[in-house]
């Protein structure tokens, strides 16, 4: 077992990260990298579940890029962490087949998030691809593949973890003592709410500020933001207790004078929502300044981020061999015996100069 224990977390590429992804998991991430030794995935395999169409498929390196700056603006940091692509890694296929054994089909299909995302994708019921039921296996592949212990994730992915640790106990007793049992660690936010007032902020919802979005957009989108609604008039005393713009205050202003001072005066219908936004734009901007400028920097150095990604990825791969040999004599399956004798007999080939 290593000494040093492990986190393994990540995110699909199907845009720019957000406030929601920051304080859900990003934030814990950046924390915890001198602790643990960190493994972040870009999970593109996991977008096909809903999107396995041409189109997709080629938005997906652009998106891999802007996920990997907004990691690098965040503080997430390459020589300390690995940051690696899924699809890159040919051992998460051969561990998430084996993995897809060791589940039900109804504790999987009976997940609320499953039914969510294809909800979200606007896929029917009868459409449902096997590949989408079978999300959190694949998760479970990503997870134990490092042999991680800790997943820092958002709330919503809580139920997916807990998928992973009954697969792993499943697996070590059956076959011997191989993975850690992980554990989620969710953020000190455990789903942040969208600017529509929605449960969740989310990047297909259209509810998101993203780490990347300039100062003009976030004072534009702050100010739509959605407020208690019965407040028609600044002399209307509000409600604070579950307002958006107040949960924002909360988490993102350091300035706790002032948002006491606002939340007693909005209590009390003294102050106007122009004000209360204005401060909560500030406070994001002051906030987002430096990832912004971090962003930008880390942005101006071509061909940083696939040198990144191809070091990580060959990073990745060394542990999942190592993994896989471990699972390989566990199980101790006859023909894996026989596709090493093959790989044995195979002399490498020589490249032509
Ligand atoms: P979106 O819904 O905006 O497309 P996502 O849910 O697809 O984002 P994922 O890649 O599924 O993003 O999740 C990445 C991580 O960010 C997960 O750990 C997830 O729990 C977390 N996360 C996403 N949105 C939020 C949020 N609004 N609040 C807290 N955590 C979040
Ligand atoms: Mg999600």
């Amino acid at each position: 077992m290593t000494a040093i224990k492990r986190i393994l977390t990540g995110d699909r590429p199907t845009g720019k990260l957000h406030l929601g992804h920051y304080v859900g998991s990003l934030k814990n991430r950046v924390a915890l990298q001198d602790q643990y030794e960190c493994f972040f995935i870009i999970a593109d395999l996991h977008t096909l579940t809903t999107r396995p169409d041409k189109a997709h498929i080629e938005e997906l390196r652009q998106n891999i890029h802007e996920m990997v700056l907004d990691y690098l603006a965040v503080g997430i940091d390459p020589e300390r962490s690995t940051i690696f692509v899924q699809s890159a890694i040919p051992e998460t296929y051969e561990l998430n087949l084996i993995f897809e054994m060791l589940v039900t089909l109804p504790r999987v299909a009976r997940l609320p998030s499953i039914k969510e995302m294809a909800r979200a994708a606007q896929i029917d019921e009868e459409a449902v691809p096997f590949g989408l039921i079978g999300y959190p296996v694949l998760q479970a592949a990503d997870i134990l593949l490092p042999r991680a212990h800790l997943v820092p994730v958002g709330k919503d992915n809580e139920a997916h973890v807990e998928v992973t640790r009954e697969i792993a106990r499943r697996f070590n007793r059956l076959y011997g003592e191989v993975f850690p049992i992980p554990r989620a660690l969710i953020g000190e936010v455990p789903t942040l709410v969208g600017i529509d007032g929605k449960a969740k902020m989310s990047k297909s919802l259209n509810n998101a500020i993203f780490l990347s979005d300039d100062p003009q957009t976030v004072n534009e989108k702050v100010r739509r933001m959605y407020t208690d609604p019965k407040r028609i008039r600044a002399d209307i005393p509000g409600t604070v207790e579950g307002n958006p713009v107040f949960i924002y205050h909360d988490i993102f202003n350091p300035d706790v004078d002032e948002v006491n001072d606002l939340k007693e005066r909005y209590r009390k219908g003294r102050v106007g929502d122009v004000e209360v936004k204005k401060k909560l734009a500030r406070a994001l901007n002051n906030f987002l300044d430096p990832i912004r400028e971090r962003r930008a920097r880390y942005a101006a150095q071509p061909g940083l981020v696939e040198e990144i990604l191809v070091e990580g990825t060959r990073r990745m791969q060394e542990e999942a061999r190592e993994t896989m040999a471990l699972v390989h004599e566990a199980m101790g399956m006859y023909g894996i015996q026989i596709r090493r004798r093959v790989q044995e007999l195979t002399p490498p080939k020589v490249v032509p100069a």
